[in-house]
């Protein structure tokens, strides 16, 4: 299974996909994960992207696409992926295509989680993430068992500076006017399903796989 899990910051997507890829055994991949990797390792490619996390502004394209074809070419992505936070904007979408049918692949199924604005908001307010795994806590809606550190690694946990003030709203005005046309351009294609994210975790991940099923059938 090649698939994109589409949906705001703060929607779930991360979580959700972690979920559905461990379920799948097919590999995350989080372009945004990948991109702080680089900002926190100090290479060429995250000197470069630095000052668009900070700002909430998008990568541009040429570092993205190359950064996430490089990613699919790894033997671990043979079987499929479950991609999360690429592709952005149409141009991204088309060099996703491109690049997957160099390689005699293709995207099956687009998910699309939807959840309304203000909501987002309030979730974003509440997100802690660890420096370590970048493991995904909420002070209101899923805390760690000690606060300030993750369950998983005891790593610190921090809230990013893009999931507050201006760099927050800018993300998710990025979100419902450039992402949200990939539903256009995937839809074209017969590959969107929409399920509803405004439930809990594991309410919303048996609607995706539920959703999975049916779009295979
Ligand atoms: P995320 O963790 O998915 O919210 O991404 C954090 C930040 O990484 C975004 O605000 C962008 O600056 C950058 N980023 C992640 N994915 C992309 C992408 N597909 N295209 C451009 N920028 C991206």
């Amino acid at each position: 299974m090649n698939a994109i899990l589409i949906g705001a910051q703060g929607s779930g997507k991360g979580t959700q996909a972690e979920m559905l890829a461990q379920q799948a055994g097919v590999p995350h991949i989080a372009s945004g994960d990948l991109l702080r990797k680089e900002v926190e390792e100090k290479t060429e490619a995250g000197r470069k992207a630095k000052p668009y996390l900070d700002s909430g502004k998008l990568v541009p394209d040429d570092l993205t696409v190359a950064m996430i074809l490089n990613r699919l070419k790894q033997p671990d992505c043979e079987h499929g992926v479950l991609m999360d936070g690429f592709p952005r904007t149409i141009a991204q979408a088309e060099a996703l295509d491109d690049g997957l049918r160099s390689l005699k692949r293709r995207i099956d199924v687009v998910l699309y989680l939807k959840v309304p604005r203000e909501e987002l908001l309030w979730r974003l307010s509440g997100r802690y993430i660890c420096r370590a795994n970048q493991h995904v806590y909420n002070i209101n809606t899923r805390p760690p068992k000690r606060p300030g550190v993750c369950d998983l690694d005891g790593s610190e946990l921090y809230q990013r500076s893009d999931d507050v003030g201006e760099a927050v709203q800018r993300r998710l005005d990025i979100f419902f006017n450039e992402t949200i046309r990939l539903l256009d351009y995937y839809g074209k294609q017969g590959k969107v399903v929409e399920v509803d994210g405004n439930q809990g975790i594991d309410e919303v991940h048996r609607a995706l796989v539920d959703a999975i099923r049916r779009h295979k059938d």
